[in-house]
Formats: C-alpha cells, sequence, structure tokens
C-alpha cells in the first residue's frame, strides 16, 4: 500500500474526497469494505475510542488489515476524535494510518503542545496526525427536532489565519474545520461558510477534513471538495441509523436466530448507504 500522505496528495490533486467510514463492529467494516470493492474506492475506516474500546482496539486494526489484502486499493484507518495525548499515543503505537487529536476543549497553547509532541511521535512511523482548534458541534445521531443554524449559531467558525498559526507551531497533516458543518443531522441540512472555507483553504498548506459529512446535501459536499483542500469526509451517524432501522425490521416478526442469516441485510443496507457517499466524494474507480 502506498504511504497515507501519498494516498491524500492524489484525492487532492485529482479533486475528489477519501470517505471516513465508522465502524464499532465487524459487520460494519465488512459492509465498508464491500462497499470499497464494489466501487474500487481508497478510503478510511475509523473508529472513536468508544468505538475502538467496544471493538478492541488491536481486534479491529487486525480486521482491517486481513481484509485489506489483494485489494488494488488503499483501506486506511484513522482514530477519530482522540481525547488525550495518552489514547492518541497507544493508536500511534498499535498503528493506526491517521490520528486525528482533538484538542478543541483546550485553552489553545495546550492544544498546541499536545498536537505538536504528537505530530513528531507519528511522523516518525509514517502516520499522519489530525488536529481541531474549533469544535465540530453535534453529537453523531439524528436531531430532529433541532434546527441547524442555532446550532451553527453556538459554535466558533474556523478563523483562517488562527488555523494557519495552528498549522504552522504543530505541523498537523490535516486540520478539521467548522465551517458550519455539524455531527448529527438536523431538521434542514446545514450550508456551510463556503466563503470562509475558500480561505481557509488558500492560506493553509495542509489538508482538510469535514466532519459532519451525514448532516449534509451531497451538492454541498461537492462544492466543498471542489474548493480543494480537503481530501477527507467523515460519515458516522448515517451508517448507525441505517443498521439500526435494517436490523430492527429484519428482527420484526421473524423466528430467525441464526445470526449469520440476520445480519448480511443489514450489512448490504450499510454497504449501500457507503457507495452512495463514494459516489458523491468522487472517490470511485481510483486506485488511490
Ligand atoms: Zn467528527
Amino acid at each position: 500500500m502506498a504511504e497515507t500522505k501519498e494516498i491524500l496528495e492524489k484525492a487532492r490533486q485529482a479533486g475528489y474526497a477519501l470517505g471516513a467510514f465508522n465502524a464499532g463492529n465487524l459487520e460494519l467494516v465488512q459492509a465498508i469494505v464491500q462497499a470499497a470493492q464494489a466501487r474500487q474506492a481508497p478510503l478510511i475506516i475509523e473508529t472513536s475510542s468508544g468505538e475502538a474500546e467496544f471493538f478492541g482496539q488491536e481486534n479491529f486494526l487486525d480486521v482491517v488489515a486481513n481484509l485489506r489484502q489483494g485489494h488494488g486499493f488503499p483501506i486506511l484507518t484513522n482514530f477519530d476524535h482522540g481525547p488525550g495525548l495518552e489514547e492518541c499515543q497507544r493508536a500511534i503505537e498499535d498503528g493506526y494510518n491517521l490520528v486525528h487529536f482533538d484538542g478543541s476543549k483546550l485553552p489553545y497553547e495546550e492544544n498546541v503542545k499536545i498536537t505538536k509532541a504528537l505530530v513528531e511521535e507519528a511522523h516518525q512511523k509514517g502516520i499522519l496526525v489530525e488536529g481541531e482548534i474549533d469544535k465540530i458541534l453535534g453529537k453523531s445521531e439524528p436531531h430532529p427536532n433541532e434546527d441547524s443554524e442555532s446550532v451553527q449559531a453556538s459554535g466558533s467558525y474556523t478563523d483562517p489565519e488562527k488555523a494557519a498559526d495552528f498549522v504552522s507551531q504543530t505541523g498537523v497533516d490535516i486540520l478539521a474545520v467548522f465551517v458550519g458543518n455539524l455531527h448529527g443531522t438536523y431538521r434542514q441540512p446545514p450550508k456551510l461558510d463556503l466563503e470562509r472555507l475558500n480561505l481557509i483553504a488558500q492560506k493553509l498548506p495542509c489538508f482538510l477534513s469535514l466532519h459532519g459529512g451525514s448532516g449534509l446535501l451531497a451538492e454541498e459536499i461537492q462544492k466543498a471538495i471542489k474548493i480543494g483542500q480537503i481530501v477527507k469526509i467523515n460519515i458516522n451517524t448515517e451508517l448507525r441509523v441505517v443498521y439500526k432501522e435494517t436490523l430492527e425490521n429484519v428482527l420484526k416478526g421473524s423466528e430467525e436466530v441464526a445470526i449469520y442469516k440476520i445480519m448480511p441485510p443489514v450489512m448490504a443496507a450499510v454497504q449501500k448507504v457507503v457507495e452512495e457517499k463514494i459516489q458523491v466524494f468522487g472517490s470511485g474507480q481510483k486506485e488511490g
């Protein structure tokens, strides 16, 4: 497999983004890999610290290592929203390809210090680091009664100058920006501040990531990719919802008890969502 940086650089140059799909169990990983295979798409499979704990971090990495063998396209792993230095150090030791340290709740200087230390450690092993300075609001779940505009208004949009300072001080490879994108899905899809995203993209030498991909309209995502620096788009909520809803439907009125007969339709439904996202991100039929 090519180096992670080359894979992302190729996406940036060709104008597509890799989906970063959260997987909290084996079936989700398999469904995501099947989608990657069907679309010949490079992608990222990621675990939050909660998902990694449930799955077993080493189990997750071993499963992905097994499944990626023999494919002509890259499947990367990411530690999503790493909450602290220790968790991220463990992720580096265990061998994720990418590690996201979310220091957005820390005082700025503290965030800079930890991110910089992690970048130095990660780069020695060829691992890339994603940083975050402005919290991306919302939980990865449906928020049917919440108005995206009022949630956006309570956040602090990423300032291009401050972002440039953070990147130059830390040497971070990817910056998770807040330009109106929210975790979860809302009554109305959030609108992005594309003008701001454009200023950030012009100012920063690093890659950008777009969290909260589930709640955004396809055309909004495509406009953001077109600006040119976004190479990673996170998708979690939509996978969680389709998994749960399909499982409920499969079990409803069924006498089936064999798990290997219960799960295939659930996995197929997840695979379908991942394939749709690959289509939106333009990452299909790419060797990475
Ligand atoms: Zn996120």
